[in-house]
């Protein structure tokens, strides 16, 4: 069994309220959502951050963007949504498996940092 939460969560170990998945990404509501619309979208295989993304598996993290694409329009986000992941102990990052955040649903700070 892996120790890392969203390995267990993709395997179904850990329940998890899924909005999107295909053969390369996963995708479900944070548990302590930051905005109306709070959604992590996860490769299904496992890389620590961006800084783990190499040709082997730079698709997974490109259809990652895709589908946060998708789900944006499925979650009815047409005014506009921010798209986040955090890399390091410096920006915050708690999970090490390579996440992306939406947030959306109402008007988002003007700043970013
Ligand atoms: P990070 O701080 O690493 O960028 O983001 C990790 C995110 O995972 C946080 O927003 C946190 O709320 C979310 N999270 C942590 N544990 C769980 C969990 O068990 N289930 C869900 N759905 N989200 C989680
Ligand atoms: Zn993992």
């Amino acid at each position: 069994m892996s120790d890392c939460l969203f390995c267990r969560i993709i395997a179904g170990e850990i329940p998890s309220a899924k909005v999107y998945e295909d053969q390369w990404v996963y995708a479900f509501r944070d548990i302590q959502p930051q905005a109306p619309v709070h959604i992590l979208v996860v490769p299904r295989v496992h890389m620590d951050s961006l800084e783990n993304v190499d040709n082997e598996n730079a698709v997974y993290a490109e259809k990652c963007l895709q589908a946060a694409a998708v789900i944006a329009r499925q979650e009815g986000l047409s005014g506009g949504w921010r798209l986040v992941s955090n890399c390091g102990p410096d920006a915050g990052q708690t999970v090490r498996h390579l996440h992306f955040h939406i947030l959306g649903g109402r008007k988002l700070s003007d700043t970013m940092a």
